[in-house]
């Protein structure tokens, strides 16, 4: 835990937030600037910058959290299958367009008509 760190105050429940999920290791809640109907971000309780600091130490929990991102998704509005599915964004380091340094991963989908990319094929 990092005492100045926005995601580990929001993972100890000390700053508010809408949490979706929480077991020992991890903590999901919705972004407050959404980018899509559903958008959640998924962290680490344990303070970890970024992907740039992960290591083999790292498999064990990380394959964890990567098993969680499905789950949480189709839980949280993400439409199942082929024709569903969502987006999973890690942004790492400030060029890769991280702004909070605790790692953490974009969960991102529902339906978006407007998007032609998230459209079903015609
Ligand atoms: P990134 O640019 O990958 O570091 O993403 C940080 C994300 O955190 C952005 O999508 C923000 O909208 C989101 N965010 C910032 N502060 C909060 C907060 N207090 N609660 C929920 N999401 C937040
Ligand atoms: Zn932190």
């Amino acid at each position: 835990m990092s005492d100045n760190c926005l995601f580990c105050k929001i993972a100890k429940g000390e700053i508010p937030s809408k949490k979706v999920y929480e077991d020992e290791d991890f903590f999901a809640f919705h972004d407050i600037n959404p980018a899509a109907p559903v958008h959640l971000l998924l962290i680490p309780k344990r303070h970890v910058v970024s992907m740039q600091d992960i290591g083999p130490q790292d498999t064990q929990w990380l394959g964890r959290m990567m098993a969680l991102a499905p789950r949480l998704a189709h839980d949280n509005g993400c439409t199942p299958g082929p024709d569903g599915g969502f987006r999973l964004v890690v942004n790492t380091g400030v060029e890769g367009g991280q702004e909070i340094a605790h790692l953490h991963f974009h969960i991102i989908g529902g339906p978006r008509p407007w998007d032609k990319r998230a459209a079903p094929a015609a």
